[in-house]
């Protein structure tokens, strides 16, 4: 169906209707002329600019063909801030802010706790601790250098000052850098699950999303090397699927960890498990 030369803010947002469901379509408009929803609201005859009118069909155009909103807009909301997406990291995930809030009860008033963030992808983990822990040491490591990209810009935008790493795990870390807490969101999904062909999954890096045939080969990874980086005392905080948390603790616990646990996420899965290093 061809669309009209020329339209309004209603006739633009009805055209887009018939394509995308309608709360994306107001999203995605007030992105494009930088309108407040209440402005879309109060002006529904206000004819569009036609450069504007082109910019909506063409990311409606995106949108429907599946692209994921948070990379059409550029931004996805973590933990109260807005972040800078694009398709070299992952969409930030509202589970994941319970990393945060464990490590931030874990801390309390701590005063410039030592923490290692291991593929930070985006940099919200490493970016959040930075603002919400008192004058915190962060290290922030990823194999990809397009995500560092991605959080070297999140930081520069809050104002954080997080040494950015490109290494693979611990792998270029120093031999003597130790830290208080370490804690991941890595990729964890089975690489033949059919979800990663499936709504935004399909558009993430596959790279920060899967991990071997059982999905654990990051998982291993991170859990084997942390002793080596862990002061004694400290703790790794481990994001994983919503059936691994039992094979999570088995291998914290084969890795030498204490005091191993599980925390649930708000739709009452498993999805966070930790263990103290001991001494
Ligand atoms: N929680 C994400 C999902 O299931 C996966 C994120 C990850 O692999 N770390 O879509």
């Amino acid at each position: 169906m061809t669309a009209p030369a020329e339209t309004s803010i209603a006739g633009a947002l009805a055209w887009a209707r018939k394509r995308i469901p309608p709360n994306e379509a107001r999203l995605l408009l007030r992105h494009i002329c930088r309108a407040s929803a209440a402005h879309l609201a109060a002006w529904p005859e206000e004819i569009l600019p036609a450069d504007q009118w082109e910019s909506f069909q063409h990311i409606i155009g995106h949108r429907a063909a599946g692209e994921p909103v948070a990379y059409l807009l550029g931004e996805r909301e973590f933990y109260g801030r807005t972040f800078q997406v694009n398709a070299s990291v992952l969409i930030p995930r509202p589970e994941t802010e319970l990393l945060v809030e464990l490590a931030v009860a874990h801390f309390g008033a701590a005063h410039r706790p030592k923490v290692l963030e291991l593929g930070t992808g985006s940099g919200i983990l490493a970016i959040t601790l930075a603002l919400e822990l008192d004058q915190p040491e962060i290290v922030a490591s990823d194999i990809s250098r397009d995500a560092l990209a991605v959080a070297t810009s999140n930081a520069l935008r809050f104002g954080v000052g997080i040494a950015f790493l490109w290494s693979d795990w611990y792998s270029l870390l120093k031999r003597e850098d130790r830290f208080q807490l370490i804690l991941s969101n890595p990729p964890y999904i089975l690489e033949n699950d059919p979800h990663l062909t499936q709504g935004d999954l399909r558009f993430e890096p596959l790279a920060a999303l899967a991990s071997g045939r059982d999905g654990l080969r990051g998982l291993s990874a991170i859990i084997t090397g942390a002793g080596g980086h862990l002061d004694k005392g400290g703790w790794l905080f481990l994001e994983h699927g919503y059936n691994q948390a039992p094979l999570v603790r088995c291998l914290l616990a084969d890795a030498g960890f204490e005091r191993i646990a599980s925390w649930k996420d708000m739709s009452g899965i498993e999805r966070v498990s930790a263990g103290r290093w001991p001494g």
